[in-house]
């Protein structure tokens, strides 16, 4: 078994499909171990996106990740990190495929409803940002 990081961005959040994208979740066999609802800081949108530091993108995407609320979680399940991203999409939802969650729900390349750890290092590092071991219940 393997744990990723999710998170519904702001976007998909303020059009109410928290439980709508879940359900993609869980349908594909992923588990839903740990969640919470919260609005990063500038600061701490900041620190989680740090290796986008040098990118073009990297002021508006925090400003866009701290403008309002989020759900972080942790998902678990076999291959997690391959079949959450499977789900998800690629970056830009005209991109991605019909059935994806970007594809389905993404508004552009930056406000595109859904983050995922991209391996499984990431994802241990990205689970820490948000959880402690007392928050996520296999
Ligand atoms: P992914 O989320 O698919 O792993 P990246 O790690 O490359 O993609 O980028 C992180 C996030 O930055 C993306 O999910 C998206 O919100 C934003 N982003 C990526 N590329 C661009 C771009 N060219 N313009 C605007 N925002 C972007
Ligand atoms: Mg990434």
């Amino acid at each position: 078994m393997e744990r990723t990081l999710s998170i519904i961005k702001p976007d998909a959040v303020s059009k109410n499909l928290t439980g709508t994208i879940n359900s993609r979740f869980e349908q594909a066999g992923l588990r839903i171990v740990a969640q919470k609802r919260l609005q990063l800081s500038i600061k701490q949108a900041e620190e989680f996106y740090e290796v986008h530091k040098e990118r073009t993108f990297y002021d508006s995407l925090c400003e866009f990740m701290s403008s309002g609320p989020i759900i972080a979680q942790v998902l678990c399940g076999e291959d997690a990190v391959a079949k959450n991203r499977e789900i998800m999409g690629v970056t830009n939802p005209a991109n991605a495929e019909i059935g994806t969650i970007r594809r389905d729900f993404g508004e552009s390349i930056e406000r595109n409803a859904v983050h995922g750890s991209d391996s499984s290092a990431t994802a241990k590092i990205e689970v820490d940002f948000f959880f402690n071991r007392l928050e996520i219940i296999e």
